[in-house]
């Protein structure tokens, strides 16, 4: 299987930072990590809609990439309150967040709408950032791959090959998501990122789909970071709480690169 050769790593503000909060935020994130090359790191934040043009103000994509949460995948109609691709390619941002597990059980999103928000989201020449993951009763009958599986397989349904470099994948299980979430021991996130990564070989072939990014999200923080990324099928970290605060989200990020690195160099040798 073919590694990746920069680390992923990026937040979602979820409805948390107001405009003046993610332009602080942004800054601040940008001036504390502007020693570390981006040939080594992909970082990327997902603020609120609201501040999404504000935010292409203060930071370039080739600093920090910007996404966007959510995304209608028409590009006019009458659907009151939604976002389009036409809307977001005129703000100048690079992602579009798909299926985020909030999206999916608090607003009731199917499969089916994440497919056809990734395919307009590919189609217009975003990265997508399709979220997958299983519910605590799924993992408690023992069904974790089959659900992701099934994500992956209708999320990405009728997507090209040839669409597919412009797709990352986060692995956030929802159990283990925001404040009453506990995190993945990394045994137990290895285990689902590999049957991930081979499913979506099975997908895009193995030359493609080995390729993809494959990041964790769900209460990563300070302690358990270092464990997550020297995994071997663990790209990146999809941060929520503990990114918040552009120090400490600074600070995991020194804590990651070098244990990134060497498990790149150890690959290589
Ligand atoms: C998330 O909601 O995607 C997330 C990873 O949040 P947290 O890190 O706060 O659990």
């Amino acid at each position: 299987m073919a590694r990746l050769d920069k680390i992923y790593l990026g937040t979602n503000t979820k409805m948390f930072k107001t405009i003046g909060n993610t332009k602080e935020f942004l800054t601040e994130l940008n001036r504390l990590t502007s020693d570390i090359s981006r040939e080594e790191m992909q970082l990327f934040v997902i603020p609120s809609y609201t501040a999404l043009s504000h935010a292409r103000a203060v930071v370039s994509t080739e600093e920090i990439m910007l996404g966007a949460q959510n995304m209608n995948w028409a590009e006019e109609g009458q659907f009151t309150g939604e976002i389009s691709p036409l809307m977001l390619s005129e703000i100048g941002i690079d992602i579009v967040m798909i299926g985020h597990s909030e999206r999916r059980h608090v607003f009731g999103e199917q499969d089916r709408e994440e497919n056809l928000k990734a395919k307009s989201a590919l189609d217009h020449g975003f990265t997508a950032l399709l979220c997958i993951g299983e519910t605590e009763e799924q993992k408690e009958n023992g069904i974790s791959d089959e659900i992701l599986r099934i994500q992956l397989k209708c999320g990405l349904k009728d997507v090209a090959p040839g669409q597919a470099g412009k797709l990352w994948v986060a692995y956030e299980p929802v159990w283990a998501i925001g404040v009453n979430g506990k995190p993945a021991t990394a045994e137990y996130a290895e285990e689902k990122h590999l049957v991930i990564k081979k499913c979506l070989t099975e997908i895009f072939g193995e030359e493609i789909g080995a390729d993809l990014p494959v990041l964790y999200g769900g209460s990563v923080n300070n302690k358990n970071a270092a464990e997550l990324i020297v995994q071997e099928h663990i790209d990146g970290l999809f941060i929520g709480r503990s990114a918040w605060d552009a120090e400490n989200f600074n600070s995991i990020i020194r804590l990651v690169l070098p244990l990134f690195s060497q498990k790149k160099t150890g690959r290589e040798g």
